[in-house]
Parts: C-alpha cells; sequence; structure tokens
C-alpha cells in the first residue's frame, strides 16, 4: 500500500490532506430518468426490468432500467459473469453517467452503478475524486483522505496577520472545503481552481516553494569560493580590441556579474537575454576576471556545433591576450583528449570549452574558479552540479562560481518563481545595426516562389540556410546534452527518418540549384565533419546551408540573410525564434520564410501567428507559457525545481508575487512559521527543490 501511495507522491500520512481532488462528480441529485439533462453526469434510479447478453454486433450486456418517467439501456461491453448475475431483472440500481441519445433510445455505456434499496439516502456533498493509480481504487483513497482529515489538527502555519492582509480563508477550511465542498460551492470555482480554498492552498504552494528556494539561495553564502578580484588589464585589453562597444545592458549585467565574482562565495547567476543579444562577450570578460586571478574557466555548451563556435569565438578574443584556451568536445580521440586533459589537470589550459565531456570524472581541474554553462535549460541538474563540484580536489569546501546563461526568456513570473534562489542579469536591448528579420508565412503550394527568392539571395553575394522538417519531441533530443541512455527510447527510428529527409532535401535542393555551392550538415556528423561545413559556411564557401537545426543553438553568420524553414508548422515556438535568430546578424536586411504545410491544426495555427506577429522573444515566450504551461517550458522535469502541483505561474502572478514577498519576511522575522510551514508542506523532502 505505502509503494502505491508513493507513486501518487504520498509518502506520509499528512500528504493524503494536501492530495487534493481532481474533480467532483454531482451525486447530490436523483433525475427522473425521462427528464434528466443530456450532456452531462447525472444519478439517477430505477429497477432491472430486463437483462440479457446481446450481440449487436459485439457481444455485450444491455439491461433496460426503469423508474416511475421512464426507462433507459445500460449497456456494458465488457463485464463479468458476476454482473450478469447481480443485474438480475427486478434489482434496484443506481446509475452515475450520461445520457445519450442511442439506436435504442436513451441509453448510457459503461455507467458507475450500485445495486440499493428503496430509498437509500442520497450523497449530500460532491463526491471528490482524486488522481490515483492502478492498485487504488477512488472509494479507497476517498476514504484514506477523509481518516487523514480527521486526524490532523490542520490549524494554521500562516500568522493571522498574514492571512489577513491576504484575505485568504483559514487552512483547515480551505482544505475542508477542497475535499468535500459545501453543496452552496461554486462547483465552476472548484474546477477552474479559482474559488478563495484554492487560492489558499496555492498560496501556500508557492510560500513553502518560495521559502525553500531562498534558504538554498541564503545557504550559498555560507560556502567558500574564490574572490576573484576585478583587476581589469585584461578585460580592457580585449574591450579595445572589439570592433564594437558593449550595449548598455551588456555593461550593465557585465558589471553584476563582476561584482558577485570578488566575493567568497560563489555567484550563482543566470545572465538571460534574446538569441543574438551578445551574451557571449559577458561571459568572455567575466572568464578573463577569473583569468587574472589565477584561476582556471570551463565552459560548457550543450551540442559540438555550439561548443566549437564558442571555442573559435574565444580562441579569437583571448588568445591575442595570452590566454591559452582549450577544446575539450565529446569527439576527441584518445590521444589529443588525453592531452587536453593533462592541459586542464596542470592548469595549462586556462579556459577550457566543451560539451557534457567537460563533467566526466576523469576531467580534473588544477583550480576552476568560473564554470559557464551555456543554454543552462538543456542541462540536467546532475550534470551543472557535477561541474559545480570540481572546484578542486574532492573534499575542497570551495565551489567555482557559476554564470548560467539562456536565451530562452522567461516571463517574470516563471523566473520568480522557478530561480528564486539564483540572482539573474537580462540582457534586453540588441546590439545596435540589427534590421529586424521579415517573417513570411509561405503554403508549401508556393515553394517556387521561395526557391526563385533563394537563387537570387544567393546570387546577390548572401547565404541562405534551408532548416529541414523536424518534429518538436525530436528536436529536443536533438540538442539534448544528457548522455544517449538518459533520452527516451524510439528516438532512433525517429532520428533515422529525420536524417533520411535531410539527406533527400540536401539532393533535391542540389539538383534545383546547380549554380550554387549547396552544404550539408546534421547531428550525426562528426564533430569534426559539423566544424569543418560551418567553417565553408562562414567563410562564404557555401552559399546555401541545408541543416537540421543543430544550427538552433548559437550559429553566427552575418552574411546569411534568408532562412526557409521546412514545415514550421511542426516546430514549437522557442524552437522556430531560436531558429529565426540566426539571420539578421548583419547590416543587410534578413528574412525569414516559414514553409507550411496546409490543413493546419488550430494550435500550429495559432503558434504561427504568434511567431509571425512577434520578434521579441519574452513576448513569444509569454505566449508559449499560455499555451503551453511552465513545466514544458522548462523542460521542469530536468530543472530540478518542483513541478507545482496547485499553482499555476501562469495565471496566478498575484500570489506568486504576494509569496515572494510574504517569503522573505517571514525568513527574517519569523523563523518558526517558516520551520512549520516547510515542514507541513514537503516534511523532510526540502532536497527535492534544489541541490
Ligand atoms: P547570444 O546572446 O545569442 O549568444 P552572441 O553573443 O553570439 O549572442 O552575439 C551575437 C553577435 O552580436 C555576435 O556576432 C557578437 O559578436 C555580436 N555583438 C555582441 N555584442 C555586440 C555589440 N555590443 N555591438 C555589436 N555587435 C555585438
Ligand atoms: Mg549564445
Amino acid at each position: 500500500m505505502q509503494a502505491t501511495l508513493a507513486k501518487i507522491g504520498i509518502h506520509r500520512d499528512f500528504d493524503l490532506v494536501l492530495h487534493l481532488p481532481l474533480r467532483y462528480e454531482d451525486q447530490t441529485h436523483l433525475h427522473p430518468i425521462a427528464v434528466a439533462p443530456g450532456g452531462q453526469t447525472v444519478l439517477v434510479e430505477g429497477v432491472v426490468r430486463d437483462s440479457a447478453i446481446k450481440f449487436r454486433p459485439k457481444r455485450q450486456l444491455v439491461c433496460s432500467v426503469e423508474d416511475a418517467s421512464g426507462n433507459l439501456v445500460m449497456r456494458f461491453l465488457n463485464f463479468y459473469p458476476s454482473q450478469v448475475r447481480q443485474l438480475a431483472v427486478g434489482t434496484r440500481v443506481r446509475l452515475f453517467g450520461e445520457i445519450r441519445q442511442g439506436f435504442f433510445g436513451a441509453e448510457m455505456v459503461h455507467p458507475k452503478y450500485r445495486v440499493v434499496a428503496e430509498g437509500a439516502p442520497i450523497a449530500t456533498q460532491l463526491t471528490p475524486i482524486y488522481p490515483t493509480t492502478a492498485g487504488l481504487s477512488q472509494a479507497n483513497l476517498q476514504r484514506l483522505v477523509r481518516a487523514a482529515l480527521d486526524a490532523h489538527a490542520l490549524d494554521d502555519t500562516l500568522p493571522p496577520a498574514l492571512i489577513g492582509k491576504l484575505r485568504l480563508p483559514a487552512f483547515r477550511d480551505s482544505v475542508i472545503t477542497l475535499h468535500h465542498p459545501p453543496p452552496a460551492a461554486s462547483l465552476d470555482a472548484l474546477e477552474q481552481r479559482t474559488h478563495p480554498a484554492w487560492r489558499r492552498v496555492k498560496f501556500d504552494e508557492l510560500l513553502a516553494q518560495q521559502l525553500s528556494m531562498r534558504i538554498h539561495y541564503d545557504r550559498r553564502k555560507s560556502i567558500g569560493a574564490p574572490p576573484l578580484q576585478a583587476r581589469v588589464a585584461l578585460t580592457r585589453a580585449l574591450l579595445d580590441a572589439l570592433p564594437f562597444a558593449l550595449t548598455g545592458s551588456q555593461r550593465k549585467a557585465a558589471a553584476e556579474i563582476s561584482a558577485d565574482l570578488a566575493r567568497r562565495y560563489p555567484m550563482q547567476r543566470l545572465l538571460q537575454g534574446d538569441v543574438g543579444s551578445g551574451k557571449t562577450i559577458v561571459a568572455a570578460l567575466a572568464a578573463l576576471q577569473a583569468i587574472e586571478n589565477g584561476f582556471q574557466v570551463a565552459i560548457m555548451a550543450p551540442t559540438e556545433i555550439l561548443g566549437e563556435q564558442h571555442f573559435a569565438k574565444f580562441s579569437t578574443w583571448l588568445a591575442p591576450l595570452g590566454v591559452s584556451v582549450v577544446w575539450l568536445g565529446g569527439n576527441l580521440t584518445v590521444r589529443p583528449r588525453r592531452e587536453a586533459l593533462a592541459r586542464v589537470a596542470s592548469g595549462d589550459a586556462q579556459v577550457v570549452i566543451g560539451t557534457h565531456a567537460l563533467f566526466q570524472d576523469e576531467v580534473e581541474f588544477r583550480r576552476l574558479g568560473l564554470a559557464i554553462v551555456d543554454e543552462q535549460h538543456r542541462f540536467g541538474v546532475k550534470q551543472r552540479l557535477a561541474l559545480r563540484q570540481k572546484g578542486g580536489k574532492a573534499g575542497a569546501a570551495v565551489q567555482p562560481h557559476q554564470l548560467m546563461m539562456s536565451a530562452t526568456p522567461i516571463p517574470r513570473t516563471l523566473a520568480m518563481s522557478y530561480y528564486a534562489d539564483l540572482d539573474v542579469s537580462v540582457i534586453d536591448e540588441m546590439p545596435p545595426g540589427r534590421t529586424p528579420v521579415a517573417t513570411r508565412l509561405v503554403s508549401d503550394a508556393r515553394r517556387d516562389e521561395v526557391i526563385q527568392r533563394v537563387r537570387d539571395a544567393c546570387m546577390a553575394g548572401s547565404q541562405a540556410y534551408w532548416v529541414c522538417p523536424l518534429i518538436e519531441e525530436a528536436a529536443a533530443g536533438e540538442g539534448d546534452a544528457r548522455p544517449p541512455k538518459a533520452r527516451g527510447r524510439g528516438r532512433g527510428r525517429l532520428e533515422a527518418l529525420q536524417l533520411q529527409s535531410v539527406l533527400d532535401t540536401h539532393e533535391r535542393l542540389r539538383a534545383t540549384f546547380p549554380e550554387l555551392r549547396v552544404g550539408l550538415v546534421h547531428g550525426r556528423l562528426t564533430a569534426a565533419e559539423k566544424a569543418a561545413v560551418m567553417q565553408a559556411f562562414t567563410g562564404g564557401a557555401i552559399q546555401l546551408l541545408v541543416a537540421t537545426t543543430v544550427i538552433e543553438v548559437g550559429v553566427d553568420v552575418p552574411n546569411a540573410t534568408l532562412m526557409v524553414i521546412e514545415n514550421a508548422e511542426r516546430m514549437g515556438l522557442a524552437q522556430l525564434h531560436q531558429l529565426r535568430g540566426r539571420v539578421g546578424r548583419g547590416p543587410g536586411s534578413s528574412t525569414c520564410i516559414l514553409l507550411y504545410q496546409n490543413a493546419l491544426s488550430q494550435l500550429a495555427r495559432e503558434r504561427l501567428k504568434i511567431i509571425f506577429e512577434n520578434t521579441d522573444g519574452f513576448e513569444i515566450a509569454r505566449h508559449d507559457l499560455r499555451i503551453r504551461g511552465p513545466g514544458e517550458l522548462l523542460g521542469a522535469r530536468q530543472s530540478g525545481v518542483p513541478m507545482l502541483r496547485f499553482a499555476d505561474v501562469a495565471v496566478d502572478l498575484d500570489l506568486v508575487e504576494a509569496a515572494r514577498d510574504a517569503a522573505q519576511d517571514l525568513l527574517a522575522s519569523q523563523p518558526a512559521v517558516t520551520d512549520a510551514h516547510l515542514q507541513r508542506w514537503l516534511g523532510g523532502r526540502q532536497h527535492f527543490l534544489r541541490v
């Protein structure tokens, strides 16, 4: 039983109190059969007048049930012999189900039913329906919850002043209302989760989240980190050598990071900025601050392509300053890898750039001062943690500073809820001179026009991307930095199909454009092959690059001004936005053509409309949050942050804000309240929240 309960998140008795209904059934009304409303589940009662196994054409049990007003047919496609005996003629039954007008008149298919005596009492309250699992019946769960509600005091963990200020109902009243709503309660408000009782529970949940994350945030201050003073000689040299000046946002972010690095406890800062906003240079400045203090820097990228790009960029920027930059990708052959590892261990490698290969056991840094994680949401918690723990020899009480970067802009509420234990810097302006990308939606039927457009652009000296069909799930896999074993099954076949499709497209386009140099890049190429193709594209040797979404992150070729995305209707918003960000990086005006197959689903149509109408990543993320929900947006299962069960950050903005403020007050002045509240909501499971 314990194991079964654990499957639905119930680990201790009190968790039953917090196991709230998904919905309710109204069995408080007995409807006369003849006038019972259709289109909803209703309770009726009658006597079985006829009962027989029929073949219509499938074997089924058909009973006719009659009350004073009329009769209906009850049908079971699956049934036990015991049911046949139980539903004998003359038996009085109560049925709960939806009445439909079938071929043989009014009928209920597979209703819930119960044999009753005449005049048996009717429920006076709504019946809660709980999330459950195999081996645990609704009835059993209902009984367990009722017992738990009786067994616990359910007193309030929050001070009366706070409850009063937020005008929330008491905890006890709230949970009792949610488990057993009084007949007068608004079913609508209960099911929409807008009822005050729901708001109370959501607030409590959000408060527990905020408290535990703030505690974690504060605890960081007791961990040591090397204070990395700003010495500015190298950073100034880099800034002087750049062909551009930093934007105001970049300067602000760099200053925030610089101040964090000088502290004696580890920085954990998220640097957010839309695609192309210029996060890399800010990271390079942070790296130099560590290097000037005699520490090493690790930079972890989610894909080989992105890693290679960083490697190229950091080499260009830092090598002239006498800084050694070393590549440690997953695809190094034995000997270069061994050499790279030796340089990392000796401290000779000052900046080490790689993919998930970086956090493997045999990678030992001499003095790691700063770990930079690009596209942090693509990594699992474990991987980030492993890198953090490479601060020095085992057992050392110091951690490196950590800078995470993300181009997936996150709406404010979500950031507040999920990143309460991080500091966040935002780059919210684009480098000057960017021309906004024009987006065109083109039906696949007009492919010829698109082909002409590609030809014109390339003949005029520009370059273009042709991104191949890829469906969202697979796309997540492609940039997924988790080791292959950890990925879902069945992906292999999907990858093979997609590989075939990109190969076909490449062949077709080569035939279409005999006059152009057409290149191909996809996830199955080795790192060296990918790098060679990207270099050819960057250098202009390739004019049209056929690609899968491996180019989604980090690729930076300013002369590419046209992008065609095939089957855009299959892609997610974040992905489309990231892809589109590959063009519009130079002075020329750029276009992104979204080719779609007709017969669009409602959702696909909505996505294309959003991407067409919006260029601001935050705005797109807000829409994404609305249509997909927060879990999807963040990849919450990976993120290590608890999924909120009740609160929904897409709609409960005011509660998130209130919980954050309350958490700060309570932590400062009422430690006992904090403890009691966390105990109630998380029991001993605080560690779930953030590793
Ligand atoms: P992202 O934030 O997506 O990682 P990058 O760091 O790759 O963006 O920057 C995109 C491009 O903009 C790069 O070519 C970079 O050199 C350039 N860039 C960055 N900052 C500026 C700036 N302040 N002015 C002009 N160009 C810049
Ligand atoms: Mg980047």
